[in-house]
């Protein structure tokens, strides 16, 4: 099958003889038909992770076999090829979530289906599991989402980081009276501040690019440029997703004594911070990483979010390297993989 495979010599390749996987015990063999780069993507290829295989981890896919095989004894399945017919997830279109755990019965973070902090979990693409940029994936049955008829699969391609989104509210309680800002309006913050205005808080972007920022405000966002925002502090709660040190300096200017610093993006940096705000305000600052699908699949079916003017790009999966030299340009937003 065809996949874009980022090899031990860190080359980002498009593969055409890769072999197809077969479903272990419990999982499901998935056709890809549409794929979504993530900057995590990118950073892979920059070495992050350390990753070596397929890569992707955001995918809309139809179900095609599921191993049904029941007997205990080894992972790999003697039943043949398409025993699972029948099964009722064949034939649906499903999105994977992105992390499996080890289902050991004394883990308990696989105990509390918190798959995501599992020390010994698989991750999409990312962490001991070939990722979804290629014709074929499988998964564990526990991490496929039946995508709602009402919803393509354009829109579908966001439930993942619309899922992170919604995790703030999963994490934190914002009360209706509290004012929100999101710092940033990258993917991450135009996601996270559709996100929350579709829950109808008082949520106010702050960037630096008009044009991203209208893609907000035409959903009923409030919107503003960064240097026209009076930077003070009173706001409850700030969502940090600019993943740049100045935005985080920013961000905890904004949060106002005894508020929320929601840390969406993963801030490496070499450079010293001054954390004493932190005290001094007795700020909670709040790190949030991955949510849960459900909940992003209702608000998606609902249509009070429209993620098609986040979409730049949609590239056959023949071009996918030249998609990744697209999803590097400043300007793009989001890039797609057609199968
Ligand atoms: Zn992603
Ligand atoms: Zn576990």
């Amino acid at each position: 099958m065809k996949a874009v495979v980022f090899d031990k010599d860190n080359q980002l390749k498009l593969v055409t003889d890769y072999e197809k996987p077969i479903p272990k015990k419990g999982e499901a063999l998935v056709r890809v038909t549409l794929a979504g780069i993530c900057n995590t993507d990118y950073e892979i290829t920059k070495g992050y992770m350390g990753y070596v295989g397929i890569l992707g981890h955001e995918a809309v896919g139809v179900v095609e076999d599921v191993n049904v095989d029941p007997s205990p004894k080894s992972e790999i399945s003697t039943l043949p090829q398409g025993a699972g017919k029948g099964h009722p997830l064949i034939g649906k279109r499903v999105v994977p979530e992105i992390s499996y755990g080890c289902k050991k019965p004394d883990c308990p973070w696989c105990a509390e289906k918190l798959y995501r902090h599992c020390p010994e979990r698989h991750t999409l693409g990312i962490l001991a599991k070939d990722g979804v940029f290629a014709q074929y994936f499988t998964m564990p049955l526990e991490t496929l989402f039946e995508v709602p008829e009402n919803v393509p699969d354009t829109q579908a391609i966001f439930v993942e980081p619309l899922a992170a989104a919604l995790e703030i509210t999963e994490q934190h309680h914002i009360k209706p009276f509290e004012k929100v800002i999101v710092l940033g309006d990258g993917k991450l913050g135009l996601i996270t501040a559709l996100a929350l205005n579709a829950q109808n808080l008082d949520v106010t972007l702050v960037g630096k690019h008009q044009n991203k920022l209208d893609i907000a405000k035409a959903q009923g966002v409030k919107t503003s440029l960064l240097q026209d925002f009076p930077i003070e502090k009173k706001y409850d709660v700030v969502v940090e997703a600019t993943g740049s040190v100045s935005g985080f300096e920013t961000s905890l200017a904004l949060t106002k004594p005894r508020g929320t610093l929601v840390l969406k993006s993963t801030v490496a940096t070499g450079k010293e911070l001054n954390l004493a705000p932190i005290v001094i305000d007795e700020i909670t600052v709040l790190g949030s990483r991955c949510g849960q699908f459900p909940p992003a699949l209702r608000l998606l079916a609902s249509g009070k979010v429209d993620f098609s003017p986040l979409i730049s790009a949609t590239y056959n999966i023949d071009d996918a390297i030249e998609g990744f030299e697209k999803n590097k340009e400043k300007e793009t937003l989001k890039v797609l993989l057609k199968f």
